[in-house]
């Protein structure tokens, strides 16, 4: 009987350690697999401190210059430079019945920007003199004239560009086209003996950047070419607009 008590107790001790192993284990894997496990509601805020300084030290200052290189590839606008001649200064040639140059030169020139803008340039008008036209860069310049009443049979334009060019290939491109564009729109003759040096001389010529295209036009004759130069001003401008897409898309 003694024996078989103490069997007994041995296994009463045994079952005890065993109970004891599996709580232990049961206790073990708990503690272990908190951090995975969703069950304690405390743990998780001692698990995120860890874990938010990381976004600070993702180094973010090193990527934002990365999207300025993928903006630089697209094409950037073409600058045009458009004077309307006289203005802001004085009134140009003056017809016997009271019509100024400057009135004309305004409306075509303002067209014209309007015209290039709409078709994606980057154009604005300038005045006839400007601190802004010293060493002014841009894709083309053109100035805006008028010529006068004082020969009243006279009819149609000139264009020219400076004398003494830096770049006379591309200079004589864009009055290549200027011609060619605003004839054919106009239907106005080409006035080529009748350019003068107050064209080729032209002010602005050594005023702005000697790498800028420059060109002058002379719209026409305030007498004999009136009814164009001050009813079909939006024509005139879309075939000075025209001599200009056509040097800078090198039609
Ligand atoms: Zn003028």
């Amino acid at each position: 009987m003694e024996g078989r008590k103490q069997v007994t107790r041995l296994l009463f001790v045994a079952f005890l350690l065993g109970i004891g192993y599996v709580a232990w284990l049961a206790h073990w894997m708990q503690s272990e697999g908190a951090p995975q496990g969703p069950e304690p509601t405390g743990q998780p805020s001692v698990v995120r401190p860890t874990r938010t300084p990381r976004p600070t030290r993702t180094p973010r200052p090193t990527r934002t210059p990365r999207p300025s290189p993928t903006v630089s590839p697209s094409p950037r606008p073409l600058r045009v430079g458009i004077v309307a001649g006289h203005w802001q200064n004085d009134s140009g040639a003056i017809c016997p019945d009271g019509l100024q140059e400057v009135t004309i030169n305004l409306d075509v020139a303002s067209r014209v920007v309007a015209i290039l803008q709409y078709e994606g340039y980057m154009a604005e008008l300038l005045p006839e003199f400007s601190d802004r036209l010293n060493g002014y860069k841009a894709d083309a310049f053109v100035s805006i004239h008028t010529d006068s009443c004082s020969v009243p049979e006279a009819s149609g334009f000139k264009v020219a560009r400076v004398a003494g060019s830096a770049i006379p290939e591309k200079e004589d491109r864009l009055v290549a086209c200027l011609i060619q564009k605003y004839g054919e729109v106009t239907g106005l003759t080409f006035h080529e003996n009748s350019i003068t040096f107050d064209m080729t001389g032209y002010h602005a010529f050594s005023e702005i950047d000697p790498e800028t295209p420059a060109a002058i036009i002379e719209l026409g004759f305030m007498a004999a070419d009136r009814e164009l130069l001050t009813e079909h001003g939006y024509e005139l401008a879309q075939a000075v607009a025209q001599g200009i897409a056509c040097f800078l898309e090198g039609e």
